[in-house]
């Protein structure tokens, strides 16, 4: 039924659901529907579909599949779909809407290979972990045509594009889950087909082939995924008037720059390190000194080189072809690869401890060596730089020198700039050739992938800052998909029953709240002299103990409630991370050398030096009006535009095909609140359009014609001429509110008579 459900619950780990929906309202119905199927629990937690063979004081007797009888509680039998519904391709057409109803129904779809359903407005996918066949020129040709109308990426690539041209709007296809989930594959097949309108020059081959290159440099093998993103990246893909690609630009956030300095057992560093080593020419070999993956500590030590079924040396090669394709010049490339290089043996200096005080000096060997000469500077200044810091005493500079793990954290850190640094200045370049035409319309579709909600059994600064951006993005998907469209109901002035969500708004205010917020706190922490980890973690338990949102804990732990659940941090780090501590020593260092990159580099360090904390979100010290974080950036951009949301799903610890594990796949549809997004558009009325747009757009469909001109009553004469039932839209003070579907026979026939 369409009932309103009384509340829905977001996304509270159950579900609950109006009883009217979800359970046989009263034994009678129940007992005269014949051969009546029924969904139960099972004791270690999965759904089961059962025959229901009798039913009698309050107890019922069902048959499994695998012949088995089971006696269960009538109450908590759940109804099943009746068989034509079985996997439908929107989850709104289900008459019974509950857990396990939805689970079936994306099994039933995903062991056919379709692993698009919709979710009202939202698409669920499903990662296949195998080749499906759905993809590809003749696919994207038949979503442009509409010849084919299943659930799919190319579906909402294509309605974006639509509604960019129909309501002169931006748009944004906004990708999330979690880690391995699919959002970086979905994301490139979006841009395929965004890419297939063509642009003229090359343009969208070039777009195409950014993505071999900042999956060289940005993607890692992890526990989770093989080729799983270290970065958030949003690209924004420009029209001409014409509806052609003029140009794109690419924005990238939260690169792990950790990775580079080590990395879990069994993971690897940056693909582009192995695929330099494997692929590099001998020539080139020669120039950078270059060894074998295994010869360099940063690579060795979590003792992971290869990744099945990749051919590294192959890779390299296609990145070389994406460099070209992008404009980035031979010398650039020669540039590029002396960074990487030098990054590498980097991890291989080491230190003698030169008195009792544990102070060090830097061993004159090939390492060193090597890297002054890839960087460009003088070998005693690089020794220096990495054993020794000039402090600044009245008047006076003095030069304290470092103890061992002092030296050991200013050369990771000047590694780690090194390779961030490259990767930025990677991508200003990539964004120089794709750079936006003059000839561009300023209409553009931006296409997000952000890594998705991460809680392991330890987590770092980096967790802090993911799940910090993903609860700005569930604030996005709640205010489109709840908030707002229930605001303008109300506003227009149509009947509506008020649908409940789980706002994330207080988890949030945990953390931006000034000055008592998790952010302000660790920014304040990250200044004082004296503050440690331990220091932070017990202020942030002082200030915040009384947060419904914040949990305390033991030491250095701290915990806070996300929308997905909670997630206890260790602070260990955190200051470090948040300060990125550079030294001047390290950035003077590299402002001296002779090569073209680290020269640029320095000079952004020192014009960030006024800002040198590490969070995406950032409020600028000397005018805290002025908020310059990137992530606050990106959720403006966003906020102007009409939003696509795609929720990836992950079937499967493993990376395998055709395994379906229930318990995993619900926690992320509870986590991403698919239920609820179903429930309020199932009720709701998610298409509207003005009464002026709807008569102008329509009007000319009229056969008979309308006494007054105005708009409403021309677009009511239209509404009666479709035979629209009056329960399928209202009519409000500015808009006509449709339910889903109800505008799809006035476009095509509107597209048939154009
Ligand atoms: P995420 O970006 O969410 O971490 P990825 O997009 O990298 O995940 O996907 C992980 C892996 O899953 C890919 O390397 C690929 O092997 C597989 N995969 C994801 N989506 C698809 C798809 N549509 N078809 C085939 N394989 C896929
Ligand atoms: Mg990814």
């Amino acid at each position: 039924g369409n009932e309103l459900p009384g509340s829905a619950a977001f996304p509270a780990p159950s579900i609950s659901l109006s009883p009217t929906e979800t359970r046989w309202s009263d034994t009678s119905t129940f007992a005269s529907r014949k051969k009546l199927q029924g969904w139960c629990q099972l004791a270690n937690g999965d759904w089961s579909l059962g025959k229901i063979l009798s039913s009698s004081g309050g107890e019922s007797l069902i048959s499994l599949h695998d012949d088995k009888i089971l006696r269960v509680k009538t109450e908590d039998l759940l109804p099943a779909n009746p068989d034509i519904l079985e996997g439908v391709d929107d989850l709104m057409q289900l008459s019974y809407l509950h857990e396990p109803s939805v689970l079936y129904n994306l099994n039933y779809r995903y062991s056919r290979d379709m692993i698009y359903t919709k979710a009202g407005p939202v698409l669920v996918a499903i990662n296949p972990f195998k080749d499906v066949q759905l993809y590809g020129n003749d696919f994207i040709e038949a979503y442009r045509r509409k010849s084919l109308d299943s659930p799919h990426v190319y579906a909402i690539a294509d309605t974006a594009i639509r509604e960019m041209i129909r309501d002169e709007v931006n748009q944004s296809i906004i990708i999330s889950g979690e880690s391995g989930a699919g959002k970086t594959e979905t994301a490139k097949i979006a841009m395929q087909y965004l890419a297939s309108l063509g642009g003229g020059s090359g343009i969208e081959n070039e777009i195409l082939q950014t993505n071999p290159i900042l999956e060289a440099f940005g993607n890692a093998k992890t526990a989770r995924n093989d080729n799983s993103s270290r970065f958030g990246k949003l690209i924004e893909i420009h029209f001409n008037s014409s509806g052609k690609i003029s140009g794109a630009k690419i924005q990238t956030f939260l690169l792990e720059k950790s990775r580079v300095i080590q990395c879990a057992d069994g993971e690897r560093s940056y693909h582009i390190f192995y695929q330099l080593c494997a692929g590099a020419s001998a020539s080139l070999k020669d120039k950078l000194n270059l060894r074998n993956a295994e010869d360099y500590k940063y690579l060795k030590q979590s003792n992971c080189f290869s990744i099945a079924g990749v051919n590294d040396s192959e890779r390299f090669h296609s990145v070389l072809e994406a460099m070209n394709v992008v404009h980035i010049s031979k010398d650039d490339q020669q540039n590029v690869f002396s960074i990487l290089a030098a990054v590498m043996w980097l991890g291989n200096i080491t230190f003698t401890i030169i008195d009792n005080e544990n102070h060090v000096e830097v061993v004159h060997d090939e390492a060193a060596n090597t890297v002054a000469q890839l960087v460009g500077c003088d070998i005693d200044e690089l020794k220096l730089a990495l054993s020794t810091r000039k402090m600044r005493v009245g008047n006076d500079i003095i030069i304290q020198k470092l103890t061992v793990s002092q030296a050991i954290d200013t050369r990771d850190a000047l590694a780690k700039s090194l390779y961030s640094g490259l990767f930025d200045w990677l991508v200003e370049q990539i964004n120089k050739s794709l750079k936006v035409g003059k000839q561009g319309t300023g209409r553009s579709i931006s296409i997000l992938d952000i890594y998705g909600f991460e809680s392991f059994d330890r987590n770092s600064f980096e967790q802090f800052c993911i799940n910090y951006a993903n609860e700005r993005l569930q604030q996005h998907f709640n205010r489109h998909l709840f908030k707002l469209e229930q605001e303008e109901y109300v506003q227009d002035g149509i009947d509506w029953a008020k649908v409940d969500f789980e706002d994330n708004q207080d988890c949030l205010n945990l953390f931006e709240k000034k000055p008592l917020g998790l952010l302000s706190l660790l920014d304040e922490e990250s200044t004082f002299p004296n503050g440690t980890d331990l220091t932070l973690a017990n202020k942030l338990k002082q200030h915040l103990h009384s947060n419904s949102r914040f949990t305390g804990g033991r030491g250095k732990s701290f915990g806070v409630i996300h929308y997905a659940g909670e997630v206890v941090y260790d602070a260990s780090g955190f200051l470090e991370k948040n300060r990125d501590p550079l030294h001047l020593d390290s950035i003077q260092l590299l402002a001296s050398s002779k090569c073209q990159l680290p020269q640029i580099f320095a000079s952004k360090m020192l014009t960030l030096s006024d800002m040198p904390l590490a969070l995406p979100y950032r409020s600028n010290g000397a005018d805290s009006q002025k908020s310059s974080g990137q992530l606050f950036q990106l959720m403006q951009r966003l906020e102007n535009t009409t939003p696509h949301f795609i929720r990836c799903i992950k079937p499967n610890k493993f990376q395998l095909p055709g395994v379906y594990e229930q318990k995993l796949i619900l926690q992320q549809l509870r986590c991403c609140g698919v239920l609820e997004v179903v429930r309020i558009s199932r009720s709701g009325f998610p298409t509207k359009m003005s009464h002026q747009k709807f008569a102008r757009r329509y009007g000319f469909l009229l056969l008979e014609s309308v006494a007054s001109q105005d708009p409403l009553s021309v677009s009511v004469a239209i509404l009666h001429q479709f035979n629209i039932l009056p329960e399928m839209y209202q009519v409000g003070y500015t808009k006509l509110f449709f339910r889903t579907g109800q505008i799809g026979v006035l476009e095509d026939t509107r597209n048939r008579t154009l």
